[in-house]
């Protein structure tokens, strides 16, 4: 990989100094390649880098869903074991983010529950008891 963006860097640079890749002798623009890649390959390498985090995190998540869609019943245990909200005492997850700072999120099972006005709130972590 890394000796074709070289081939790649090496003809870029004689073909912008008017040469084509076929007129080029073993030793021509050698330095002025490994000069760029010097530049480049740290950029990639980090790139890649991030690009494996990525991955990694696409594929725990796909597992994550396959895991819920076998056993849905998983997905209400996991509910079950979060902190409850100080406010209304339900799950985190039924606390959906206020869309600006300024407003407040809903909690969906209080509005499901039919309780308008203490349905707007932002969850509130449980008091430390530890
Ligand atoms: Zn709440
Ligand atoms: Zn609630």
């Amino acid at each position: 990989m890394t000796d074709d963006l070289r081939t790649q860097l090496r003809a870029a640079i004689a073909s912008a100094d008017g040469f084509s890749e076929d007129s080029l002798e073993l030793h021509d623009y050698q330095e002025h390649a490994d000069a760029v890649l010097a530049i480049v390959q740290p950029e990639l390498d980090r790139l890649r880098t991030m690009y494996d985090v990525v991955s990694e995190r696409e594929n725990d998540l796909l597992k994550e869903r396959d895991a819920l869609l076998l056993h849905p019943e998983h997905h209400a245990t996991t509910t079950a074991e979060q902190p409850l909200c100080a406010e209304c005492g339900h799950p985190k997850d039924e606390h959906e983010d206020a869309d600006e700072p300024v407003s407040v999120g809903l909690c969906k099972t209080c509005d499901a529950d039919g309780d308008e006005d203490n349905a707007w709130h932002n969850y509130e972590p449980p008091a430390e008891t530890a």
